[in-house]
């Protein structure tokens, strides 16, 4: 019954069985944040464009090609959110979190917008979960939010996972060193690809992140950011180091590491999987103490990361199974309808999974279904009010009464 509509070029349907694999991932990670006290936001699926280009970067990627901006009827630019942590910062000023606790502890989940080339673990429409701890620049809160992301894939049993950590230094210190690298990359202008010869001196840490040959010869020359680090930086990095050590993660020094995006400081880390293909890492994040300084407000220092939830589950490549239901109950008798709708009403508000035929199916047809949908036992409901209840896994089935149906279904009183 193909239709000539399909699902736009980049996004996805998740169809059951996927979702049954992202509702389990889901409630893994709400378990963990809340346990940790990362707190629910939800914020707008589109913002004032101006916000991501302040925020993320005009010389990203993400804000000069991938954004979904459109204009609506009073003529403002809107943009489909590409990433969450701007649309955080911009809900903490406007409702005025600074004047909570600090830190402000926050975790999100929801679809996210990029315009890239579609391939396998990369779409147009995806979906990231996270964590923000904003309002201090405690290396233990570097730390935490690491080990958070760590334990996630761990008890989720993702395999192959390697954790990368850098440091961008503080957003004073780092400006030698850029003035550095971009000495370096304009005395090898022409091993450079135009893309990155372009940006030289808007955004020379992106060269770290060229596929191209010829640029990754030149940067593997490169002046390297963790020599360059200020006193305070250095130990910043040191005491978030000494912290995932105590803790027993594992890492990898990346002085090469950057990301996509323009306000991290210091912190920066990256969790790959060896399971995936190209598109390797799995989720990433750490510090953005400029941030909400440049989104207008006090300067305030905050830490997170996000998570592709496509990722996460494309490396567990497993299906959650359909679990069966507790009972279906089957009319035998056309009269019984009533009856069926409030005995599964009961069911249901007793904490048992129950169904009944919807369809108009005849008694052997329900039995077939019930057995479809794995249900465990079956109420056959029969004209005159009495009713058997029979057990699918042996086959046995006897009289019940349904005016202790609970009791019934528990094998004693209710
Ligand atoms: P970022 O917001 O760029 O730091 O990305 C964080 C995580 O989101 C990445 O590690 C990926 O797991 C996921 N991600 C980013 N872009 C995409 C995309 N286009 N498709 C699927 N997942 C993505």
């Amino acid at each position: 019954m193909a239709s000539k509509f399909q699902a736009p070029r980049g996004t996805f349907d998740v169809l059951p069985a996927a979702g049954r694999a992202r509702a389990r991932l889901q409630a893994v990670a709400t378990g963990i944040f809340e346990r940790a006290g990362y707190e629910m936001i939800q914020t707008p699926t589109f913002e004032d464009t101006d916000l991501f280009e302040r925020g993320v970067g005009k010389s990203t990627d993400i804000v000069r090609k991938e954004m979904f901006t459109f204009e609506d009827k009073g003529e403002r630019s809107l943009t489909l959110r590409p990433e969450g942590t701007a649309p955080i910062c911009r809900a903490y000023l406007e409702h005025g979190m600074h004047k909570q606790a600090q830190p402000v502890k926050l975790s999100y989940v929801g679809p996210f917008f990029r315009h890239e080339r579609p391939q396998a673990g990369r779409y147009r429409q995806f979906h990231q979960l996270g964590i923000e701890a904003i309002g201090t620049d405690s290396p233990l809160a570097d730390a935490e939010v690491i080990m958070l992301l760590s334990d996630l894939l761990g008890e989720l049993g993702v395999p192959g996972v390697a954790l990368r950590l850098g440091s961008l230094g503080s957003l004073d210190a780092r400006a030698a060193y850029l003035e550095e690298l971009k000495a370096h990359l304009h005395r090898h202008e022409g091993d450079l690809t135009a893309d990155v010869r372009e940006r030289i001196d808007i955004n020379p840490l992106r060269a770290f992140d060229s596929d191209d040959a010829g640029v990754q010869g030149v940067m593997a020359s490169a002046p390297t950011i963790l020599d360059a680090l200020s006193a305070e930086d250095q130990e910043h990095f040191d005491e978030v180091r000494a912290l995932l050590d105590a803790a027993g993660i594992g890492y990898e020094l990346d002085g090469t590491l950057v990301r996509g995006i323009d306000y991290y400081t210091r912190t920066i880390f990256s969790f790959v999987c060896d399971a995936l293909g190209g598109q390797s890492e799995i989720g990433g994040g750490g510090r953005y103490d400029g941030l909400i300084e440049q989104l207008g407000g006090p300067a305030t220092p905050a830490v997170g990361w996000a998570a592709g939830i496509e990722r996460i589950l494309l490396a567990l490549d497993e299906e959650e199974p359909r679990r069966g239901r507790d009972a279906f109950v089957a009319i035998a008798d056309p009269e019984q309808r009533r009856r069926a709708m409030a005995l599964v009403t009961e069911l249901r508000n007793a904490g048992f999974s129950a169904e009944m035929d919807l369809a108009g199916r005849g008694l052997k047809g329900q039995l077939k279904h019930a057995d479809r949908i794995g249900a465990a036992r079956v109420l056959i409901l029969e004209a005159g009010g009495t009713a058997q209840l029979r057990d699918m896994a042996s086959g046995e089935q006897r009289a019940a009464d349904t005016g202790n149906l609970l009791g019934e279904m528990t094998g004693g009183e209710a």
